[in-house]
């Protein structure tokens, strides 16, 4: 199964990504994850990311192109693909298709989680992740036991640097501009097209995608 994410910043991509894949098995290609590591390796590239991502703006195309188009080269297309936060343009969704279509492994389906402007601001601003394992918390909805201290690790909490709320409203605004028509380009090309509701429970959304995917166990 070959599956793109989309959905705006906060409505619960990386965490359904998480649990589709743990599920099913297939490869796991996270934009945010991969550029967010680039950056850490400090290279002179990892330089030029920081500007865009800190100020809450896409990473030009060309940049994410690239990058993106080598880490679908690595995978094996067979094992299935879930590609979550990439594209994120109508420049790289075509660069997907050419790729994909080369390969002759075209893309099955579009899952699209959207939740209101509001929640995806509360979500986003209150979150919080342990620098060492990863863990996600919320400052009210999934609060550590003891105050900014990550439950398994005993280390100090971190919050994102592009998680404050000037910058997830830059976040936002070049979803609905630059990523929306994504959506249309798809549904336009024909391709299954599936609309999940970001505010449900987790398990709930979880459980909506596998169905609609088609995929069980
Ligand atoms: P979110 O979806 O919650 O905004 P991500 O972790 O997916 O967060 O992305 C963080 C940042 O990384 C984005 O704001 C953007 O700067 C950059 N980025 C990630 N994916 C792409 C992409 N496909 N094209 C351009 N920039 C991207
Ligand atoms: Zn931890």
């Amino acid at each position: 199964m070959r599956v793109v994410l989309m959905g705006p910043p906060g409505a619960g991509k990386g965490t359904q990504a998480k649990r589709l894949v743990e599920r099913f098995g297939m490869a796991h290609l996270s934009s945010g994850d991969i550029l967010r590591a680039e950056r850490a390796a400090g290279t002179e590239l990892g330089e030029k990311l920081k500007s865009y991502m800190d100020a809450g703006e896409l990473v030009p195309d060309e940049i994410v192109v690239e990058i993106m188009a080598g880490a679908v080269a690595k995978q094996d297309p067979q094992k299935g693909l879930l590609l979550d936060g990439f594209p994120r343009t109508i420049i790289q969704a075509e660069a997907l298709d050419e790729q994909l279509d080369r390969l002759g492994l075209p893309l099955e389906a579009v899952l699209i989680i959207e939740a209101d402007e509001s929640l995806l601001v509360e979500r986003i601003t209150g979150r919080r992740s342990c620098p060492s394992c990863g863990r996600v918390y919320h400052v009210k909805n999934i609060p550590p036991a003891k105050e900014d201290i990550c439950d398994a690790c005993g280390v100090k909490l971190i919050q994102r640097e592009d998680d404050t709320e000037t910058v997830v409203r830059q976040r936002l605004t070049a979803y609905r501009s630059q990523t929306e028509p994504v959506i249309e380009y798809y549904a336009a090309g024909g391709r299954k097209m599936i609309k999940l509701d970001g505010a449900e429970p987790l398990e709930e959304v979880a459980e909506q995608a596998a169905e609609a995917l088609g995929l069980s166990g």
